[in-house]
């Protein structure tokens, strides 16, 4: 991992989301972890979920990031459910997590998404 991958560059919007300098409409929050709405939901359901560190993307993590990815994981589908999304399997979620340029990332630190609710979706 590169030396500078969790340092936060002072102008990451989602590091100021996490901290609160931005507001955003929490979905949820801990220690760790921080949740809110898309600003441009491609779904009836959308939300990000992000690591309140900075982390750039999912290229950057590392052995010490497992616990942390993990509780992400395993806090998506109690999310989901709890914002709307209806049960599987009739229903369900989708999680992305682009990475990088060719992987259609725009804001530089890690985040994924959560999207569901009734099709048709504006996309994806
Ligand atoms: P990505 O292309 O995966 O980097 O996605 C970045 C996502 O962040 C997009 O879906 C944006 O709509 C969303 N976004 C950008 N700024 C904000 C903001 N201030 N509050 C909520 N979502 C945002
Ligand atoms: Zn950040």
């Amino acid at each position: 991992m590169s030396p500078s991958s969790t340092h936060a560059p002072d102008n990451c919007i989602f590091c100021k989301i996490a901290a609160g300098q931005i507001p955003s409409r929490k979905v949820y929050e801990d220690e760790e972890i921080f949740v809110f709405h898309d600003i441009n939901p491609w779904a009836p359901v959308h939300f990000l979920m992000i690591p309140k560190v900075h982390i750039a993307s999912l290229a950057q993590v590392g052995p010490e990031h497992t616990a942390l990815l993990g509780r992400m994981m395993v806090l998506a589908p109690q999310l989901a459910v709890a914002q709307g999304c209806n049960p599987y399997p009739e229903g369900g979620f989708r999680m992305v997590s682009n990475t990088g340029a060719e992987g259609g990332q725009e804001v530089h630190h890690l985040h994924i998404h959560v999207m569901g609710g009734p099709r048709p979706w504006l996309r994806g």
